[in-house]
């Protein structure tokens, strides 16, 4: 089985399990894990930032950055294909209190001028006070699609203007950084928050961080209680995290690699028709002609590779820790064969 429905989907590796089994703990509610209080300030010291949060989920600190940075009636600037609009449940309305005002980037990516066209008149009643910009990098639903980090300035000079935060959801985070070859450090002056997932292409079993400066944690902190999300011995997944940021980062560029082979392949086939540029390690394609999305999944299915049907025409193919360059050479020979 050849399975790239997701980059969720990996499972810790020996050396990753080792470093879970050793973990020192404590009760974290209480701030006595000594292995989640290093993976929040690694973190927090990797971005540059003051202080980190560990999390059950990226879901999680998306909406706790979210709650932190708006007040209800309010209204939150994003992409139309965002994480936090798309895939959340409705918790920007339904934990925030807070109106969306959506903006159709280009492959999940805003610019500076659609923020500040998407900005509303403060002194006018009839308008929800804008009050946050959140970003996603890599965009999920743009096929892994990496900002240019100038692009991240000037939308920073729009919220600073007209006194806005701004929020990265850098659920692939890492994998934007290997891609791009940004400095992480540059990040942390930029953005008022930044979300981190650790158990997608970072590999690791459970766990996101949200990231902040102190007074932003600490309220961060509260929220998280109040949403249920304060873990006890939180140590051994912890562990894991760390062990992922320490051991598993660079090797995101084989993905990659790996991702750009794919889609070579997909290219000569007569039944893909728009190929999303891919920037990193997810494939996203149209399906047309012979084959619906689901036709093309299932039969993908039959020969024991999983990929998923996001729409009834585009399909998504994530790769990850957990899928090697055999599995990826047999996977380019069924899609010939197609
Ligand atoms: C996966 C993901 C998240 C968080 O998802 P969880 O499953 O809640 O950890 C947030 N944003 C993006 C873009 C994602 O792909």
């Amino acid at each position: 089985m050849i399975d790239f429905r997701s980059d969720t989907l990996t499972k810790p590796t020996p050396g990753m399990l080792s470093a879970m089994n050793k973990a020192i703990v404590g009760d974290d509610v209480f701030g006595e894990d000594p292995t989640v209080n290093e993976l929040e300030k690694s973190c927090a010291d990797y971005f540059g930032m003051e202080a980190g949060l560990f999390c059950p989920s990226g879901t999680m600190t998306n909406q706790i950055a979210i709650k932190c940075h708006t007040k209800p009636g309010e209204e939150v600037i994003c992409d139309h294909l965002s994480h936090v609009y798309l895939y959340e449940g409705g918790g920007i309305s339904f934990n925030s209190g807070a109106s969306v005002r959506l903006i159709e980037g280009n492959y999940g990516r805003i610019t500076a001028k659609q923020v500040l066209q998407s900005i509303n008149n403060p002194d006018d009643v009839h308008r929800p006070i804008s009050s946050l910009v959140s970003l996603e990098n890599t965009a999920n639903r743009g096929g892994g699609s990496c900002y240019e980090f100038i692009d991240f300035q000037s939308i920073k000079e729009v919220c600073l203007q007209n006194n806005l935060r701004l929020h990265l959801d850098g659920a692939r985070l890492f994998n934007a950084l290997v891609a791009k070859k940004d400095n992480p450090l540059d990040y942390g002056k930029i953005f008022d928050s930044i979300s981190i997932c650790l158990s997608k292409g970072l590999g690791a079993p459970v766990g996101s961080v949200l990231l902040g400066n102190k007074d932003f944690i600490h309220r961060a902190r509260r929220f998280r209680k109040v949403f249920g999300g304060g873990m006890r011995q939180a140590g051994f997944i912890a562990a894991g995290a760390l062990y992922a940021i320490t051991h598993q980062v660079e090797r995101l560029a084989e993905d990659h690699h790996h991702a750009q082979l794919i889609a070579a392949a997909l290219r000569e086939k007569d039944f893909v028709g728009n190929l999303f540029p891919v920037e990193t390690n997810i494939v996203i394609f149209e399906v047309k002609g012979r084959f619906t999305a689901k036709d093309l999944t299932q039969t993908l299915a039959e020969k024991g590779i999983f990929a998923i049907a996001m729409t009834p025409t585009i399909v998504r193919m994530v790769i990850h820790l957990d899928v090697n360059y055999d599995m990826i050479s047999q996977t380019i020979r069924v899609i010939q064969s197609l």
